[in-house]
This record gives structure tokens, C-alpha cells and sequence, in this order.
């Protein structure tokens, strides 16, 4: 396996890509991934002939739940605190950070088991628990393999997407000193055996939130291993961490997602675990923790929501179907992007979390083809938004000066029909000069990896008129 060295960070994108993009174990192992998720996902989706109104339903719901924020993370507070549940309200991922951490050292400061959660790697949690003295373990099968690698996820819903088997018998070889082998069910039997004593003597549970309901205050998590189960359980305290953009308004909408987010994320017409928690335990009930608290998290979420069009990028319910059929991300896989928040929705979503200035490229790795927005559940427009951001940083950042010039002499020629006509001649007359005999015209950089088609000796427009004035004479 190709080891890479630089950091995984959204400023480095470009380095990161250039490393990738050569490895063909890596771009294997992302296309087999990638390949049988779209497999399943498009076979269990074939169960609703009206997916496509689906589509439209859950995005009004997501829009409608947005455009009243307020008013449902009210209720939702309301009915959480009455049911015994502790919220509290962080304004970025350092105070997100603060109030776990806090919780944990009121409970002993020992141990934390970690269940998957993206807001939770958004805000860097493990690291944060780590500082303040904690041994935090990650619980979910995919988050153990990269914990044990020292690497963050990949994917959003597949953390260790990246890695291949074989690679990942390595590792446990190498960090839990047991005999190399690449079966999975042992490798899982190993992972299970070890963590199942972590969850016996952990002090607090940490989960992410799929999906909040308003009406009930509860929270829904969706899982495949039961580790969030666990999690969530067998610890004291469990913490829970959700951006507001989890919100929806009642168990009716709950029912929809779920059909969506399993269908659209591993294929499944429903994950293997669907826990919904309304509160800690009650007197008289014999599971679940003393104490359970939720922590809210903005970080940007509130810029996003009083923008017009970037809005719509919080009906996002983190499914990862964008990353699976996204071109791009099949060639440079999640760390390509330098982001814990890759491919299309991260590239949208990275610059208003991480600084706009730090991800300036990612809107810019895309092909535009639209094929994200096509497999989107919510029916999120995403290549349009990408170009949304490519319009505001090209504007703040002014381009390059030769970039401008070019562009500007370009807008004055096409926009006058007779100097567009005698500048295809004159491309047409001269290209030949260019002529390479192996690669068609040479172009720099870009035609350092592409070969350039030579250009036809006629126009469109001349071909046209030669069609048209031949069927007149016919
Ligand atoms: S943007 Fe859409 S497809 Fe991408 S992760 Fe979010 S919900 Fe899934």
C-alpha cells in the first residue's frame, strides 16, 4: 500500500489528488466500493415505482423544516427536555467540543465508546476527548480500522471505503499483534471480541443523530453492527451530537427517511438497527443510561440557512450516494478531498465549516455532470450549488490575471458573430502547427495528460449550410 504524506486538509487538495490519483490500488479499491453500493441501491430503489415523487416529497419536507427552524427546534427542546433529555446549544465545534468533554469529566474521565457520527468527526471529537485525558474508541467497524490507522474516514457512511481487505488484515496484524488474514468474518469476530469489553467499562456513550423528531423530542440512529445500540445503552451517560439540519417534524416523515437514507446509503431497504431514543431511562425500566444529553451544533449552519441558495444543502441527510456515483470522487476517493466531508455535498458544505479560504478548490473538483443531483434522496441540486460557489470564489479571488484576459477576449469574440467565424479559421489554419504525431495538439498542462483531438477542417456552421443548400438541390 502507497503511504501519503500530505496532510489531509482542504488547503493541500491538490497534492492530495496528485498522490492519488496514480495509485491503482487505491482507485481499485474505490471503484469496487463504490460500484456495489450504486449496485444495491439501484435494485432496492426498483421497490418504489414513485421514488421519483418520493424524491420530491422528502425534499419539501426537509425545505419546509428549514424554513421553519425555529420553530421546530423549539418544540423539539420542549419535548426532549420533558422527556428527561438535557440540551444544550453549541455555537461552533470548540464549544461542541468543551461541552462533551465536560459531561465526561463530571462521569469519571476515563473512558468514552465512540458509535459513527460525522458531526462528531466535523467537530474533531475524538482528538478533543484524547486532550482532555479520555481513552475514546471508536465502535463502528469502519471508524475502528481507520482509529487503528491513524486516519480520518473516507466516506461518509463507509469510513474505511479506501482500504481493501487484505490491507486491512495487514493492520490488525500490525497494531492488535494477532495472525495476518484478509476473511472478514474473522477480522470482524477479532474487532467485536476486543470492543465488547471497551463497552463494559466505558463511563460515556458518544452517537451522532440520523434523523431528530420534533413532535416526540426523540432521536433516531440507524446503524448495521449494533455498536450505537451499545453505545447508546450500556455506558451511564450517553451524549448525543446533531447539527439542526437533522430536524424533522413528526414519526410520519420519520418513516419516509428511513425508506430513503437505508435505500440510498448501503442498499439495505432498512439498516439492520433503527434505535429511536426519547429520553434516558425511566423509573422501573432496567436499560438505557442515567443521563442523556443532546448537544446541538450551528457551525455555520445558521450562515447556510439565511443563504438563499446554499440553504438547501442542509436537507442533506449525509447518505453518501453523491460520493459513490461522483466521477471524481471515484478516481481520488474521500481523502483526495482533504475534507472529512468529501464529493459533491462536501465540496458545498467544507467551505462555510472549515473557511471558505482553506476550500477554495473543492467546488472546483467536479466534472459537473450532474450526476450527484440526479441520485440525490432529497433531491439536493448539487452541481448547481457547486457552480454557486465557483461563481463567488472566482468573483472574491478575481482570477488570474491571463485567465481574466482570456476570458474577457473570449466573451468579445463570441459574443459578435463574424469575428467568431474568422477566429475558427485562423484556429483551424494554424492548429496544424501545433500537431503532435502521437497525441493530436499539444496543449500545455493540460495536454500533458490528454490527448487533444485535432480540429475538423470545417466548421459546424460551413457543414451545416452544405447540408442544407445539398437537400435544397435534391
Ligand atoms: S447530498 Fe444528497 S446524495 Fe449527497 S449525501 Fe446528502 S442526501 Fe445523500
Amino acid at each position: 500500500m502507497t503511504k501519503f504524506t500530505t496532510p489531509i486538509e482542504p488547503e493541500n487538495i491538490k497534492l492530495l489528488i496528485a498522490e492519488r490519483i496514480h495509485d491503482p490500488q487505491l482507485r481499485g479499491n474505490i471503484a469496487r466500493a463504490t460500484k456495489t453500493s450504486l449496485v444495491k441501491r439501484a435494485v432496492v430503489v426498483e421497490d418504489f415505482p414513485d421514488w421519483e415523487e418520493m424524491r420530491g416529497v422528502a425534499h419539501d419536507i426537509k425545505r419546509h423544516v428549514m424554513d421553519n427552524a425555529g420553530k421546530y427546534l423549539a418544540q423539539f427542546e420542549e419535548r426532549a427536555s420533558s422527556a428527561g433529555a438535557q440540551v444544550h446549544f453549541a455555537a461552533d465545534a470548540e464549544q461542541a467540543s468543551r461541552i462533551v468533554c465536560d459531561i465526561a469529566a463530571r462521569h469519571g474521565r476515563r473512558v468514552a465508546v465512540k458509535s459513527k457520527s460525522m458531526t462528531g468527526e466535523e467537530i474533531d471529537l475524538t482528538h478533543a476527548l484524547e486532550r482532555a485525558g479520555l481513552e475514546a474508541i471508536e465502535t463502528d467497524l469502519g471508524e475502528y480500522i481507520i482509529q487503528l490507522a491513524g486516519e480520518p474516514p473516507s466516506h461518509i457512511t463507509a469510513p474505511a471505503l479506501h482500504k481493501s481487505r487484505g490491507e486491512i488484515g495487514q493492520l490488525f496484524a500490525e497494531k492488535l499483534g494477532i495472525a495476518y488474514s484478509d476473511d472478514p468474518e474473522y477480522l470482524t469476530k477479532v474487532a467485536r471480541r476486543i470492543l465488547r469489553e471497551d463497552f463494559l467499562r466505558a463511563d460515556v456513550g458518544v452517537s451522532g443523530v440520523n434523523f431528530a423528531v420534533a413532535e416526540s423530542g426523540s432521536i433516531c440512529i440507524v446503524e448495521n453492527e449494533g455498536n450505537a445500540r451499545l453505545s447508546t445503552t450500556m455506558p451511564k451517560v450517553h451524549i448525543a451530537v446533531m447539527g439542526f439540519e437533522k430536524l424533522l417534524p413528526d414519526f410520519e416523515s420519520l418513516s419516509l427517511f428511513l425508506n430513503m437514507l437505508g435505500r440510498s446509503a448501503t442498499g439495505q431497504r432498512i439498516t439492520c438497527y433503527t434505535s429511536v431514543l426519547t429520553g434516558p431511562r425511566r423509573a422501573g425500566e432496567h436499560d438505557g443510561p442515567e443521563e442523556l444529553h443532546i448537544v446541538v451544533l450551528d457551525n455555520g449552519r445558521t450562515r447556510m440557512l439565511s443563504d438563499p441558495q446554499l440553504r438547501e444543502a442542509l436537507f442533506c441527510i449525509r447518505c453518501g450516494a453523491c460520493m459513490n456515483v461522483c466521477p471524481v470522487y471515484q478516481k481520488i476517493g474521500g481523502h483526495g478531498y482533504g475534507s472529512i466531508y468529501p464529493g459533491p455535498i462536501g465540496s458545498i458544505i467544507t467551505p462555510v465549516f472549515r473557511g471558505v479560504e482553506r476550500a477554495a478548490a473543492m467546488p472546483f473538483a467536479s466534472s459537473l455532470c450532474g450526476a450527484c443531483s440526479e441520485i440525490c434522496p432529497v433531491r439536493i441540486d448539487l452541481h448547481h450549488l457547486l457552480m454557486t460557489w465557483r461563481e463567488r470564489i472566482s468573483e472574491k479571488r478575481q482570477g488570474k490575471i491571463a485567465e481574466r484576459i482570456a476570458m474577457r477576449l473570449f466573451q468579445f469574440i463570441a459574443a459578435r458573430t463574424a469575428y467568431f467565424d474568422f477566429s475558427g479559421r485562423l484556429f483551424r489554419m494554424f492548429a496544424p502547427l501545433l500537431r503532435d504525431s502521437d497525441r493530436g495538439l499539444r496543449t500545455p498542462v493540460w495536454g500533458r495528460t490528454r490527448a487533444f483531438p485535432a480540429p475538423p477542417e470545417k466548421s459546424f456552421k460551413q457543414l451545416w449550410a452544405e447540408k442544407i443548400e445539398r437537400e435544397g438541390e435534391a
